[in-house]
């Protein structure tokens, strides 16, 4: 089955397409805040994965304003794509996790008053976010709220170090929800002691929710981390090493996943200095064709 636009899913340009009109792209704000599973607020040393440089684009790295950070993002992808729009995408560390609500409105408006801006994207964890704030976010032009997930399973989000229940998930969910703010939840594929069945059982929870997008990854082992110390002691090894093998989860996942939700992306490709395995080099759009190929194959397997 195809969608409307004759994609064999919903993708986050369709997602997209519903509320602009015309191409949009995402630049990376980083607001310098730090993260309450690494301050000491909730835990210290974070999720055992987490090196958030591995996610960080150069050109928000030392800029100090949000203003300067998403002129230099136009800048940066002006020669590559004229007349585009833009959404501000508050991406680093935890996005919410600041002194008080107001500190954060006027970073996030600061965001919205730079011109070809047109929305907001904030990403943070389900336990950092309140009534309080979503409210007063329903008021901007257009805001997204993306939230980590990674596992709907608890044994799996104490082994990672989440530091939050899958219960808090579906909580900050329905409160963003319920305020028309669209959902995005970000999921890890392959984290420790999890099977292909755990994976696919995450997929039908998220299914459960309110949710518009969902983006998708391999577990990466990341230098410095807890994860690459506990895999080279033999105490954790990756489930998920060989690209042929994960796209074949992901059509599995793409049939799992109820219709109406975009995907985001599948695959997340850290800095090649940075990561120690599992190392494919492929491009998105490589893997894309992969998970393509194995979707027609299960859907020739199985008409019905
Ligand atoms: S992955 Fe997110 S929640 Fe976990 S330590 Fe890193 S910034 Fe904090």
């Amino acid at each position: 089955m195809k969608t409307p636009t004759g994609k064999l899913w919903r993708d986050y340009c369709d997602f997209l397409a519903g509320h602009f009109d015309g191409k949009m792209q995402k630049i990376s704000v980083n607001l310098g805040l730090s993260c309450p599973n690494r301050d000491g607020t909730l835990g210290r040393g974070g999720c055992i994965y987490c090196n958030n440089s591995s996610f960080s684009p150069a050109y928000c790295a030392s800029s100090p304003s949000v203003t300067e950070q998403l002129e230099k993002g136009k800048l940066f992808f002006a020669r590559k794509y004229p007349n585009m729009r833009f959404l501000a995408y508050f991406q680093a560390y935890t996005s919410t996790h600041a002194r008080d609500i107001d500190t954060l409105m006027a970073l996030y408006e600061e965001a919205m008053s730079v011109e070809g801006v047109e929305g907001i994207i904030i990403s943070t964890r389900p336990d950092c976010v309140s009534a309080e704030l979503l409210d007063r976010l329903r008021t901007l032009p257009w805001v997204m709220m993306e939230y980590g997930a990674e596992s709907a399973h608890d044994r799996t989000l104490e082994l990672v170090n989440r530091c939050h229940s899958w219960r808090q998930v579906e909580e900050a969910v329905r409160l963003t929800a319920d305020r028309g703010i669209p959902v995005g939840l970000h999921l890890i594929m392959g984290l420790p002691g999890e099977t292909p069945g755990d994976m696919l059982a995450t997929i039908d929870a998220v299914n459960l929710l309110p949710v518009s997008t969902v983006k998708l990854h391999q577990l990466q082992v990341i230098r410095g981390t807890r994860l690459a110390e506990q895999v080279g002691e033999g105490e954790i090894s990756l489930t998920i090493t060989d690209a042929e093998e994960y796209a074949a989860l992901c059509a599995h996942i793409v049939e799992r996943l109820r219709p109406d939700i975009a995907v985001e992306r599948f695959v997340a490709q850290a800095p090649p200095q940075m990561l120690l395995a599992p190392s494919w080099r492929l491009k998105n759009y490589e893997f894309v064709h992969l998970v393509e190929r194995r979707l027609l194959l299960l859907r020739s397997a199985c008409p019905h």
